[in-house]
């Protein structure tokens, strides 16, 4: 057999665990080249809202391909990324109306931080400390690692890595610790640029949920001190909390957010940053010098706006939010079942999103239980993905309920394995 070059992310290839090679897709199922068919259950890595190959989506990024593909975005603009950004603006509440385009959840997080220190330095304030809540996950550039949790996974790259203050996690009953925490830094003569969360949910830090009061609190709290307030939506966005994000379940609005990952439904990459106008004010000037000093060959990508736009239409068209919230009901239902069987802990949901932990209620993402429930659940045609031993559920939105039986089955199978 003559290898790949190809080097795979969170990948180890010395494990010689089997590459499926996935040939198409559509709605919730990956076929491989072979046949064999997978169902979609985390969204290829949160992406994938609506499903596969959209029609709509898929019509719009031919079109543009044929019309306008790529052109430079600084001093020029298009069609797509205006109508983006207008209806970005018109969907989300007020005051985010300033849309700065980038590729990558990372880079939409490269962006925030570099903003929120921007608005700080062009007012002549020196705060340049980030807050960040432990466990937190804000993607893998050097950026996005900092503000994120430290451990196995950024371990060899953390002499890159810039400090920051950790606020504790939200759990059950300790909110008040956490807003206390937020307090202090935010009184420390040290003063804080901004606060950075994953809102009422941490995705990669394994699908922790908190309360939306808990929410509201820190944001009132950097209100309160003049510190920034960075949502990181990248994952949370376009319905998988049952709303289009999760701050709005808090009622927050905050000074700069993160979109990407569904933002085209998953079709390309794109991201945005929204910006409230004090923080496009403090870049705005006739010097040169006070201009947000960012960019990216393909900033703003005409085909992956014309994705974007073809998925707010989506939005603003088609009952998302009913499909969203049906879904949920069907989740809620078959995690009941699974909730109390021995071996299962923490069952939890938000809006479009279950998890549970098998086996010990806290589980280290390098535990070997992860890998032979993901080969239990792939023999029986199941993508999922464990973070350790949780297990979690993420489908794109067309999921059928015969669909969710599956994967609820093969969950229920993967027990055995504890046995
Ligand atoms: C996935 C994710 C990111 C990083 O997005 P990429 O597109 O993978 O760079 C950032 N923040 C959160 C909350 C995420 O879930």
């Amino acid at each position: 057999m003559t290898r790949s070059p190809v080097w795979h992310p969170f990948t180890q290839h010395g494990l010689e665990e089997p590459i499926p090679e996935i040939a198409r897709a559509k709605g919730a199922e990956l076929w491989t080249s072979d046949g064999t068919r997978f169902l979609d259950v985390i969204s290829s890595w949160w992406v994938t809202t609506h499903g596969h190959c959209h029609p709509r989506i898929a019509a719009a990024i031919a079109e543009q391909a044929g019309t306008l593909d790529q052109i430079i975005f600084a001093g020029f603009t298009h069609g797509p990324a205006e109508a983006v950004a207008r209806d970005l603006v018109a969907m989300l509440p007020r005051p985010l109306d300033h849309v700065f385009f980038s590729d990558s959840g990372s880079t939409a997080v490269e962006v925030a931080l570099k903003m929120a220190l921007g608005f700080w330095a062009n007012r002549g304030e020196a705060r340049s400390r980030i807050a960040v809540m432990a466990g937190s996950y804000h993607g893998d550039t050097v950026g996005g690692m900092s503000v994120g949790a430290r451990g196995v996974f950024n371990r060899p790259y953390s002499p890159l890595l810039f400090d920051v203050a950790t606020i504790p996690f939200p759990g059950a009953g300790a909110a008040q610790e956490t807003l206390d925490a937020l307090e202090a830094l935010c009184r420390s003569p040290a003063s804080l640029a901004a606060l950075i969360v994953e809102p009422l949910i941490l995705g990669a830090g394994g699908m922790l949920i908190y309360d939306p009061a808990t929410l509201a609190a820190m944001r009132e709290i950097c209100a309160r001190y003049g510190v920034l307030f960075i949502a990181d939506e990248v994952m949370t966005g376009w319905g998988r909390t049952g709303t289009l994000t999760a701050c709005e379940q808090a009622g927050v609005v905050p000074d700069l957010m993160c979109l990407s990952k569904g933002i085209t439904g998953g079709a390309v990459p794109l991201a945005v940053t929204m910006a409230t106008p004090a923080i496009f004010d403090s870049h705005w000037s006739t010097d040169k010098a006070k201009m947000f000093f960012h960019s990216s060959s393909y900033t703003a990508n005409s085909i992956a706006c014309a994705a974007a736009a073809a998925n707010l239409a989506i939005w603003r068209e088609e009952p998302v939010l009913e499909r969203i919230a049906a879904l949920a009901e069907e989740q809620a239902k078959r995690l009941a079942v699974l909730a109390d069987l021995p071996g299962v802990h923490g069952a939890r949901q938000i809006g479009t999103i279950t998890a549970l932990e098998i086996g010990d209620a806290a589980g280290a993402y390098l535990s070997d239980l992860g890998p032979r429930l993901s080969a239990v659940f792939r023999e029986r045609g199941v993508l999922l993905r464990p973070l350790g031993n949780t297990v979690y559920v993420m489908p794109p939105y067309c999921v059928s309920r015969e669909q969710l039986d599956e994967i609820y089955d093969a969950i229920r199978a993967g027990l055995a394995l504890i046995e």
